[in-house]
């Protein structure tokens, strides 16, 4: 009898391999990207966009960088990507990296939690005037790719958005030193280059890029401050053959608040998916703000209710679960509060 139940036991095994192997993961199904002009292709050369959130000032929302956010954003949200956006120095607040070392720590608890859930990661230096910390962004830098090199799963975006400054003097002479201290250590992961006026001008960008692999430019936008003519200038910078990554976009005003435009949002999205953009939205955060998902007072570990989610976060969850094929009822505002930020709001 024994025997008998040995074979049945190894007959259902060889019949059923995929039951007890390890559920497919992005990082599983996609592995180490490339850039191949405008496109990120995956490990088998298919065009790859990416999808998720962008955490909020690490300074300032400091409860959310926990790994069970990441679980919850990865098992309910279904990202594929998150960004871990490093505050690097505000002066006013005297908060960030260059006066709090520990903001680092925040960063690598979503980096190895991303790993741990095979989702792809930005580690995101969240600058404005990063050419004058050059030297501590280079030793950063130079510490993320040595622990992180190795793993796909990682993507470093080297100065979140540049203000008025040149590109040729000011922010590509940044880009080549940074992709040069990366590069030493770090043939192939991909590198977010930004570009000036909050990663806008990508299109002038595109006539003198940085020389290099894999590497792509941020493309910022929020949606109720930038339309067509945005677009219309990413449209320059990706027949001219350099690639795009949104890596941060809103769907309010460029302030953060301000009313929710679902419309211009609905644009936007057809255009990066026409052309495999990948995007993170900003962001994870309970700040008293349009573009913020969560409502103030929001848990700190996830597993959040529809009553703790804004109006941005009701969209974004949509659409991130219908993108990965989750049909349900569409979303619908709460209607006892017409604020004026949801006057164009619509469901999708
Ligand atoms: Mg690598």
């Amino acid at each position: 009898m024994a025997l008998n139940y040995r074979t049945l036991l190894l007959t259902f095994l060889l019949l059923c391999p995929g039951l007890f192997s390890e559920p497919s993961t992005p990082v599983s199904l996609h592995g180490q990207l490339q850039v191949r002009e405008s496109l990120i292709l995956d490990q088998h050369g298919n065009p790859t966009q990416l999808r998720g959130m962008s955490f909020f000032w690490s300074q300032w929302m400091e409860k959310f960088y926990n790994p069970r956010v990441v679980d919850w954003l990865v098992d309910d949200w279904n990202v594929s990507i998150v960004r871990a956006a490093m505050g690097v120095k505000h002066d006013e607040t005297i908060s960030g990296y260059i006066y709090n070392g520990s903001e680092a720590k925040r960063v690598t608890t979503i980096v190895d939690a991303s790993i741990k859930r095979g989702i792809y990661v930005i580690i995101d230096w969240h600058d404005h005037y990063a050419f004058n910390n050059i030297k501590e962004s280079k030793k950063f830098f130079q510490k993320m790719a040595q622990r992180y090199g190795r793993y796909p799963n990682v993507i470093y975006e080297i100065f979140n958005e540049p203000v008025d400054v040149s590109w040729n003097d000011v922010v590509k002479p940044y880009a080549e030193e940074l992709v040069k201290t990366i590069r030493a250590i770090d043939p192939d992961n991909l590198i977010i280059i930004g570009s000036p006026h909050w990663s806008q001008d990508v299109d002038s960008v595109a006539e003198n890029p940085v020389q290099g692999t894999n590497l792509v430019y941020s493309l910022h936008f929020y949606a109720a401050t930038h339309g067509a003519d945005l677009r219309k200038r990413a449209q320059v910078a990706i027949d001219k053959g350099i690639a795009l990554f949104v890596s941060e976009f809103g769907t309010c005003l460029s302030t953060g608040d301000g009313f929710l435009d679902s419309i211009e949002t609905e644009h936007w999205f057809t255009f990066m998916d026409k052309h495999n953009l990948s995007w993170c939205n900003w962001s994870v955060g309970d700040k008293n703000e349009t573009a913020s998902i969560l409502l103030p007072g929001a848990r700190y570990y996830g597993k959040w209710t529809p009553r703790e989610l804004s109006a941005s976060g009701k969209l974004i969850r949509y659409k991130l679960r219908k993108y990965a094929g989750i049909v349900e009822k569409e979303i619908t505002l709460d209607k006892k509060k017409p604020e004026k930020r949801l006057l164009r709001f619509k469901p999708l």
